[in-house]
């Protein structure tokens, strides 16, 4: 069976879910073998094995943490050269984005990103416009290289043996020309984090202001969602940048999308129309949202969201 190499997504110890996906999506087309560039291997082979990967690569040396993406590049250029696999799929994330285009250059290869979904014969179906227009790409130069967007399917676990094969790569000079000077972990609360959530509850500019946001946070802890905001929310300063979902923000695909005081701009849907039910608290009928909407409320957020939110905690303390 074809060898599919899977590039991992990790924090040195978990292994993310997108990785998960990305083995779901590898199973399709062959054998899936993971590539774990740095530490925490040991850490994360039981989740690859449960999601199906027969093989991992394991290059843990000092480089692929102190310099950026050059040396994840070449470990990659090298074990294609070694392996010659049918594809290499990486997570559509701006790291890894960046990985995938220099081993288009280094392989040769053609490369697809954004991509959300895989079918028959490494065919890539891209979502542009916002969601408007499905277009569908297939890799014709070289090894298909395709960068998958988090949350495009859902990981379906599949056992399979995660062997642990260590390599080594000569990292070049030239790949530690950008050398890492600090690393500051984002503090996060106890809130799941956004791309990998099964509920998010977003804010947009319905919620008027920077405190206005504790509401939002307080039905999200209410269900164990994360946190999203739209543009106008987060260029207002209402909250942090990092939490935008949409286009130029993140693309998440929960099972629970709640938007509250959020107009559904195509730049928002962009990035939350495939999560599997949407709600929506928006006190204009009109408002382009619940044409995407499997329930919506049609009334004020600052009387709906305190109600909805007590509700929530009475029936989970019950
Ligand atoms: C290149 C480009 C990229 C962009 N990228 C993104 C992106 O990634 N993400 C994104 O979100 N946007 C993005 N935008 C911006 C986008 O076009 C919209 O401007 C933005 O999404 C609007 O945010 P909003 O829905 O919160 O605000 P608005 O469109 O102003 O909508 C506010 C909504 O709140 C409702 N409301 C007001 N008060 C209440 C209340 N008390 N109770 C209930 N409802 C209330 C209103 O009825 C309205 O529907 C982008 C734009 C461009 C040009």
């Amino acid at each position: 069976m074809a060898e599919i190499l899977v590039l991992a997504e990790h924090d040195g110890e978990t292994v993310k879910k997108v990785t998960c996906e990305l083995l779901t999506l590898a199973r399709r087309f062959g054998e899936p073998s993971v590539v774990w560039a740095g530490p925490g291997a040991d850490g994360g082979r039981e989740r690859l094995a449960e999601f199906g990967a027969g093989c991992v690569y394991v290059a843990d040396g000092a480089e692929f943490g102190d310099y950026v993406v050059a040396p994840k590049a070449e470990l990659l250029a090298s074990l294609v050269a070694e392996k010659s696999p049918a594809a290499v799929l990486v997570a559509s994330t701006a790291e890894s984005r960046e990985v995938a285009a220099r081993l288009a250059v280094k392989t040769g290869s053609g490369l697809i990103t954004d991509a959300v979904d895989l079918a028959e014969g490494l065919v890539a179906e891209q979502s542009i416009f916002g969601g408007a227009v499905i277009v569908q790409s297939k890799v014709k130069t070289g090894m298909p290289i395709v960068a998958v967007r988090p949350n495009a399917v859902a990981p379906e676990a599949a056992p399979g043996a995660a062997q642990l094969e260590t390599v080594s790569v000569q990292v070049s000079d030239g790949a530690k020309t950008a050398h890492v000077t600090e690393r500051v972990v984002q503090e996060r609360g106890e809130r799941p984090e956004l791309t990998e959530a099964s509920i998010v509850v977003s804010g947009g500019r319905g919620v008027g202001n920077a405190e206005n946001f504790a509401l939002i946070e307080k039905l999200a802890d209410s269900l164990g969602a994360a946190v999203g905001a739209s543009r106008a929310a987060t260029d207002a300063g209402w909250y942090p940048h990092q939490f935008q979902v949409g286009q130029t923000g993140k693309t998440v695909s929960p099972q629970l999308y709640m938007a509250v005081g959020i107009s559904g701009a195509i730049q928002h849907r962009a990035g939350m129309q495939t999560s599997k039910t949407i709600m929506v608290i928006n006190k204009d009928a009109e408002a382009p949202i619940f044409e995407l909407a499997d329930f919506g409320v049609v009334g004020d957020l600052f009387q709906v969201v305190p109600q909805l939110t007590e509700q929530i905690e009475k029936r989970a303390q019950a």
